[in-house]
C-alpha cells in the first residue's frame, strides 16, 4: 500500500537493512511505456519489514498499453524475501497490525478462506482475461 506524498522527494536510509530496488523502464506486466503519475511514499509496514527504515518516496507508475499501475524502482529478490518471510504468520501479524490497525488476528485468517479467495478471484479475472487473449 502506498500514500500520496506531492512532490516530496526525500530519500533518506535510516535503517540496518541497505535497499537495492531495481529501477525499471518499461512495463513488468506487458513491457509497454511508462507514464509517471505522483510520488508516492512506501507504507511504513513495508519500509519497517523490508529494509528496517522509515518511509520514503518512490514514484508510482502506470503502464501506457496495460494501464497496469506500480511503484517504480522493484524490489530485488532479497528485498522480497524479508518482505515475505513467515508471510502471514503470527510475527508477520503482529508486526503489520503494528503499522496498519485493520491487520487483525481475524482478518489475517480470513485471507486464507474460500469466501476470500472467492472475492479476490471475482475482481481480478476481468482483469486477466482482458490481457489472457482467449487463453484460461
Ligand atoms: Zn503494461
Amino acid at each position: 500500500m502506498t500514500f500520496s506524498f506531492g512532490e516530496e522527494t526525500d530519500f533518506v536510509l535510516g535503517g540496518g537493512e541497505s535497499s537495492s530496488m531495481i529501477e525499471v523502464s518499461e512495463c513488468v506486466i506487458c513491457a509497454g511505456p511508462l507514464v509517471r503519475r505522483k510520488r508516492a511514499l512506501v507504507a511504513p509496514f513495508l519500509a519497517t519489514r523490508i529494509w528496517n527504515r522509515a518511509p520514503f518516496c518512490v514514484d508510482l507508475v502506470q503502464c501506457k498499453d496495460c494501464a497496469f499501475l506500480f511503484y517504480n524502482p522493484r524490489l530485488e529478490y532479497e528485498e522480497l524475501g524479508r518482505l515475505y518471510r513467515d508471510y502471514r504468520k503470527e510475527k508477520y501479524q503482529r508486526m503489520r497490525h503494528a503499522s496498519e490497525a485493520w491487520y487483525t488476528p481475524k482478518f489475517n485468517f480470513d485471507l486464507a478462506s474460500s469466501a476470500s479467495y472467492g472475492k479476490r478471484r471475482a475482481i481480478l479475472k476481468p482483469i486477466l482475461q482482458r490481457h489472457l487473449n482467449g487463453r484460461r
